[in-house]
């Protein structure tokens, strides 16, 4: 073949023209693009060479090669991959034969508008030398092929391209960017070096430049004519973990979070299937400071075929698990894809629902160990993490028995570290509900009036102060068959655990105090919802509760912090102890001013012990002076 020009596939045309009329507002993303093909050239050769090692000819070391050339304003990326005879040549830079592409063009037949963000989608890979090059010619010899079938192939990525044949000894490619008016920035060392630390750092491959030394007379940096390695070259997650040390796995940790302490766990896998990926995801032991940032990114990493694509990729995590840290190299995506087309991308979705599972299962390993050792460190990481991942009960439900087994609490037997299953093997006989109260404080929670029968009768009551244990209680209902039930709200029916005699008594209680409850009634007027006799309290003369279906005070509480206005807040129910001492001093004390005194101050007072605010702290004060000096 002497020299041919040909015209280019229309479709090419359009991608040339959406290309070079600056969709892409991301320039230095074209050195990317020739860097993973270089890349790519070079794993075919190995690929190739695996049946017929002649094809190495005398140079078995692949690399990459990126110069500049500040004259001649040009961009070399030379590779000794495979490289391409005229014919591929001809085919594969003047046609487009990938089926995604096609689909994209298909595509932009419709809303011109959407059409930035769709390139996006479908790689354009070797177009985008164009966005800053007016002329690129590529010089290419397949390996295995004489040093005559070599081939030069030009275009100003307009209508046509040229192919000539010509000689080049080495097998390979160079292309060369001949830049536009206006690109000069990337005649830069600093520059190229830095676009190739930023994407392709973890290409396996050694990408050299050319190494400059200052010139105190030119007053300038010359080039020593020395090459050196710009790129770490070694993507960690694409070796067999046999080959992978922990202190290479904890190095790397470090590198990409810049976390000072080591993780608390991390998880390497290979996954094939659907969609085929690489996962390597720490668990830190640390909280970051920004932890409690829902708009946070994830600290995902996302890599294409070891090409880096994004930073934080929300998208491979769900957004309880926005802590772990690492990365995942997908061997489908397209390098151009989007953030927004990763939401959509169904590959994406069953990353991340495998990326999920590993990380629960991580943190299983760890939960369900015997050792002590790992206990400690699942208690420290619910410290420090626990309030996040209760936000997944209502995120994540295809997970959401295996979150609420991963859960811990503190409970009136131990301060932390119950889980449901330890809850579940220690109730007591008769016992079918999981009993809670939520507070503000631990404190606050264990001097709760209502936990008193409970703690009569031994019964475990889960302390939730987490801000987030509202929120999680609205969307967990129970725990293997045993419902979550409100100490603090309801009345209190502890069904089969109270005792036919203890029911009676109650009930003859009820009955005496009948009288009281409707004073009570009259005095507290609109204060209260009703009034009430309770047996669940013992030593307090008085609670207040909500109705089983109102929201409890805890909550309003929180919502009203949080700048909520209510619609109209659930009034209280008082219950008294008809068996308290100041409730019976109450029966027994005159109508008027003295009993609507003790009312009001045993309605304050177990409004007081619940953590709520009273309406009229000087109508407290004023009534409990009146009656101290009565
Ligand atoms: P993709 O890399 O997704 O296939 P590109 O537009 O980046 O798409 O490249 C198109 C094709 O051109 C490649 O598939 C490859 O066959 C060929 N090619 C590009 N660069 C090189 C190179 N440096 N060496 C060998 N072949 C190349
Ligand atoms: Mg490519």
């Amino acid at each position: 073949m002497n020299k041919q020009t040909l015209s280019f596939q229309a479709e090419v045309k359009q991608i040339l023209h959406l290309v070079t009329h600056s969709l892409y507002s991301n320039k230095e993303i074209f050195l990317r693009e020739l860097v993973s093909n270089a890349s790519d050239a070079c794993d075919k050769l190995r690929f190739e060479a695996l049946d017929n090692a002649a094809l190495y000819e005398d140079q078995p070391n692949l690399e990459i090669r990126v110069w500049y050339d500040e004259a001649a304003r040009t961009i070399t990326i030379r590779d000794n991959g495979v490289g391409m005879s005229a014919e591929e040549a001809v085919q594969h830079l003047g046609t487009i034969a990938r089926s995604g592409t096609r689909e994209f063009m298909a595509a932009l037949e419709g809303d011109k508008k959407k059409d930035a963000n769709l390139i996006g989608q479908f790689g354009v890979g070797f177009y985008s030398g164009y966005i800053v090059a007016d002329r690129i010619p590529v010089d290419s010899r397949r390996a295995g092929l004489a040093p005559e079938a070599g081939v030069r192939w030009t275009s100003e990525g307009t209508g046509e391209f040229e192919v000539e044949t010509i000689t080049r000894p080495e097998r390979g490619t160079d292309v060369v960017l001949h830049l536009r008016a206006g690109e000069e920035e990337f005649l830069s060392q600093w520059k190229l070096e830095s676009v190739i630390g930023k994407y392709s750092d973890h290409i396996s491959l050694p990408i050299l430049m050319k190494a400059q030394q200052w010139d105190e007379e030119k007053k300038a940096q010359v080039e020593t004519g020395e090459w050196r390695t710009v790129n770490k070259a070694a993507a960690l997650w694409t070796r067999a973990k046999s080959e992978i040390t922990d202190q290479q796995y904890q190095d790397f940790y470090k590198q990409i979070s810049y976390d000072a302490e080591p993780p608390l766990a991390y998880t390497h896998n290979r996954v094939e299937g659907r969609t085929e990926y690489t996962q390597l995801l720490y668990v830190p032991a640390k909280a970051p400071f920004d932890l409690w940032n829902r708009d946070k990114r994830g600290g995902v990493k996302l890599y294409v075929k070891r090409v880096f694509i994004m930073d934080d990729a929300e998208a491979l995590m769900p957004v309880y698990l926005r802590f772990v840290k690492g990365v995942v190299d997908s061997a489908d995506l397209p390098l151009n894809v989007s953030r927004e087309l990763l939401q959509e991308s169904r590959d994406v979705k069953a990353i991340r629902e495998g990326c999920t599972k590993r990380v629960l299962a991580m943190l299983e390993d760890v939960a369900d160990s015997d050792d002590a050792g790992q206990k400690a460190k699942y208690a420290e990481f619910w410290r420090q993490f626990g309030a996040v991942m209760k936000e997944g009960i209502g995120e994540d439900h295809a997970n959401r028995e295996r979150l609420a087994k991963l859960y811990r609490f503190a409970s009136t037997q131990a301060d932390e570290g119950v889980s449901f299953a330890d809850y579940v093997k220690r109730m007591k006989e008769g016992q079918d509900d999981i009993y809670y109260i939520t507070a503000d404080t631990l404190a606050a929670a264990k001097a709760s009036p209502q936990l008193e029968i409970f703690g009569k009768k031994g019964i475990e009551v889960l302390l939730l102060t987490d801000r987030v244990d509202e929120w999680m209680l609205s969307h967990l209902y129970e725990f293997e068959g045993h419902a979550l039930a409100s100490v603090a709200k309801g009345a209190v029916d502890l069904g089969k655990l109270q005792d036919e005699e203890e029911k009676k008594q109650a009930e003859a209680a009820a009955e005496a105090a009948r009288p009281l409850v409707e004073r009570l009634k009259k005095a507290l007027g609109e204060r209260v919802k009703d009034v009430r006799v309770t047996t669940r309290l013992v030593d307090s003369p008085a609670c207040v509760v909500v109705d089983e279906g109102d929201m409890s005070a805890h909550l309003a509480r929180m919502l009203k912090a949080a700048g909520q206005t209510l619609p109209t807040a659930a009034k209280p129910i008082l219950e008294i102890n008809a068996e308290h001492a100041l409730v019976k001093r109450l029966d027994s004390a005159e109508g008027g001013e003295r009993f609507e005194d003790l009312a009001h101050v045993l309605l304050d007072q177990a409004l007081l012990a619940e953590g709520s605010q009273l309406e009229d702290p000087a109508a407290y004060v004023r009534r409990v002076n009146a009656l101290l000096t009565a």
